[in-house]
Formats: structure tokens, sequence, C-alpha cells
């Protein structure tokens, strides 16, 4: 059967030449970064070379890079040690309603200790607004947290605009840049964000490695503790080959990304032309123009997005919803929420996600196979077209 796999959101297959330098070095070294014998001193030449390539990658300096297990990691630190840092100085953090649960559940967590938070909506094209979060400053703020593309809509934030809001009030601004990074340019200055996070198996490098960008002089107290590994921040020896395969990744997906962001956003316009022309009550979530080309969220009126799901894994066509499905009953996506997208539209949304090996080819066999499934599902449905 063909596979066609549409989920780069959720995460990536890994590129051959990021594989082949991971291999290469882990045939080579082995030794602990920490270590001071040679062995250790090959392997944390390689680290700092890795930390070099992904600092100038963000414009930042390679001292602000800390590395973690990923993007929930990174997330995590900047929320919870940027809070933690700031307790002397108030309990109040923002963030908003659209975030992933890396950071929605961070600062549930830091309710739960005692802080209070303000979770800024969206408007109905997923964007938040700068104009609100200046509103909800307060002199005890102490993190503000907004991402910079939604992973359910790709909706981008305006960021610089944010960022500019909560530095001018002197309050630490971190961005989860996971869906951003090698999809559009992401440079620390020219955002002016404090805190950025990434996470190498969205750009197809390995799982379990991420990194968090903490700009000089913002504190932030560690999550783990141990050794003094990245400069304290970060106890653990250091996954050092997959720091070796995040620094390739994030090379090749930097100097790919505007041939890619052309192609990508050429394949998806084309996708959404073709399904919205050939079936009725389609809809787009998410603006349109302002928007990571490769992710593309639709709602299928009348039909329950596990069941289309389920529909195109047996042609071969993996997708994911904006819906979860806890103990039998579907729970709406919360950023279409958010949105104020109808309820009845949420549980019909998909979320089709392209990257770096996705090909016209396979975008013309789901495009094929789409209407023969949702007719199917529709004309299953006890409520569909039976009103009005
Ligand atoms: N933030 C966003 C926006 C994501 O899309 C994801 C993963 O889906 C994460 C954070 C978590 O990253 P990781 O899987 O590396 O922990």
């Amino acid at each position: 059967m063909k596979s066609v796999y549409l989920d780069y959101n959720s995460t990536t297959p890994i590129d051959p030449a990021v594989l082949a330098e991971m291999q290469a070095f882990s045939a080579e070294t082995f030794g602990n970064p920490s270590s001071v014998h040679w062995y250790g001193q090959k392997a944390k030449a390689a680290m700092e070379n890795a930390r070099e390539k992904i600092a100038a990658l963000l414009g930042a300096r390679p001292a602000e890079i800390y590395f973690t297990s990923g993007g929930t990691e990174a997330d995590n630190l900047a929320v919870k040690g940027a809070a933690h840092a700031g307790r002397s100085r108030g309990r109040h953090i923002i963030t908003s309603r659209i975030e992933h649960h890396a950071v929605l559940k961070t600062v549930q967590y830091l309710e739960k200790e005692g802080f209070e938070a303000t979770y800024l909506g969206c408007d109905g094209a997923g964007v938040v607004s700068a104009a609100e979060l200046k509103q909800a400053l307060r002199p005890d703020t102490v993190v503000v947290s907004i991402m910079m593309a939604n992973n359910e809509t790709g909706v981008i934030q305006p960021v610089r605009e944010l960022a500019a809001v909560g530095r001018g009030a002197g309050i630490p601004f971190h961005t989860d840049a996971v869906q951003a990074v090698g999809k559009i340019p992401v440079n620390v200055d020219e955002l002016g964000v404090d805190m950025l996070s990434l996470s190498a198996h969205k750009f197809c490098g390995p799982k379990g490695i991420g990194a968090l960008y903490i700009r000089r002089k913002t504190t932030v107290t560690p999550l783990l503790h141990g050794g003094s590994h990245e400069r304290r921040k970060r106890p653990g020896t250091e996954n050092i080959v997959g720091i070796i395969g995040m620094a390739k990744a994030m090379e090749i997906a930097v100097e790919r990304r505007e041939d890619e962001h052309r192609r990508l956003s050429e394949l998806s316009d084309y996708f959404v032309r073709e399904v919205t022309s050939r079936i009725g009550e389609v809809y787009l979530n998410g603006s349109p123009g302002n928007r990571i080309p490769s992710t593309v969220n639709l709602s299928f009126r009348g039909v329950e997005g596990e069941s289309i799901i389920l529909s195109l894994d047996l042609k071969g066509i993996e997708v994911s919803s904006g819906s979860a499905c806890t103990s039998g009953s579907l729970e709406p996506s919360h950023v279409l929420q958010a949105m104020g997208v109808d309820p009845i539209l949420t549980q019909g949304s998909i979320r089709f996600s392209m990257g770096r090996f996705t090909t016209r080819e396979e975008i013309d066999y789901t495009v094929a196979a789409l209407p023969e499934i949702i007719t199917r599902l529709r004309s299953m449905s006890a409520v569909y077209g039976k009103s009005s």
C-alpha cells in the first residue's frame, strides 16, 4: 500500500545526511564532554562546535544556548524557571489560550503553586493581540510566554510586537518557536525575545534533543539539580549524538528554508484549492495569509475528525486531528475553541502537515482519496444534511 506521511508537525523523518553525521560521530567518539581526558575533550569540542552553529543560526551567542531533552523541557525551563526566579518580584504570568500543552500545563502547575495567570485570547484568524498583552501587564508580572507558530493551525504570531510590549515593561519574554525554526526566519535579536524554545525532531533531526535560548542576564531557576553541566542551568550528561544531529539538521533546514517555503506554499495552496473545489462545506482554519504554509487545518462539516483519520490511515495516508479522544469522547481542540470556530466544525477538523519529503504525487493521492471518504462518512452521519 502507498504510504503518505502528512503529520510533519507531530514529528518529521530524520534527514539521511543528519543520520549519517550522527552515525559517523558515534562510531568515532563516545566520550563524556565533562571528562578532562582526550575522549571527553573530543566530545566537548564537537558539542561546542554544534552549539556555535546553532547559536549563529539563531543570531545568538553560544553561551546563550542550553541543551534540553526537547521542546517540552525547554518550555518548562523557560516558564517555570523564569517564574521561580522572579518569585520575589511577583507571582503573575501571562500566556495565551492557544499555546502547546508544554506551556499551558506548566502555567496551570504554577497556578497550583500560588501564581496567578492571565490567558490571552486570539481573534478568529488565530492571532494574539499586542494591545491585549499591554493591558494584561501588571507590576507583579514575572514572565510572558507566547508561541511563534501554532502547531495546530500554523498561524504565525506577531512575536516582535508582543516581545516589545513585554520587554518594554522589563518582563522576560519567552516564545515557543518549536514549529517555526527552519520554516520562517527566527533571529532572537530581530524578534527581541529573552527566551526561545526549539526541538530537533520538528526539522528532520533526532528526537529527544532541543534547546532553550536564554538571553544574557535573564535569570532562570533550573528545573533539575545535579552537576554543573550547561552552565548550571541543566544538569545531566549531554545527549551529545543528539546535539550533533540537531546542529546538522538545523543547518540544512535553515539553508533550504526559502526554497522549501516557496515549494510548500505552492503545494499547500494547490491542496486547499483542490479539496475545497471537490468537497462542499470544507473550511480552512486560521489566517490564510499568515501561516506556516506546510500546515493546513481543515474542518469538514458533519464528520468527526477521528473517523477521517482512520479512513485515511486505511489508505496509507497519515494525518492528525485537533481534537483529542479522552475516555471515549472527543475533546475539541483548545486552539480552535479559542478562535471561536463553530463546535460542530472543531469536531471535524484535520491537520495536514507537509514537509521536506512531501511530493506533489502524494498530495494528488490524498486529494483523490478524500471526496469518497467524506461522502461516505457524511452519508452515515445522523445529523449531516438532516436539518435546514
Ligand atoms: N511546542 C510546540 C509548539 C510543539 O508543537 C511541540 C511538539 O509537538 C512541543 C512544544 C513539544 O516538543 P517536544 O516534542 O520536543 O517535547
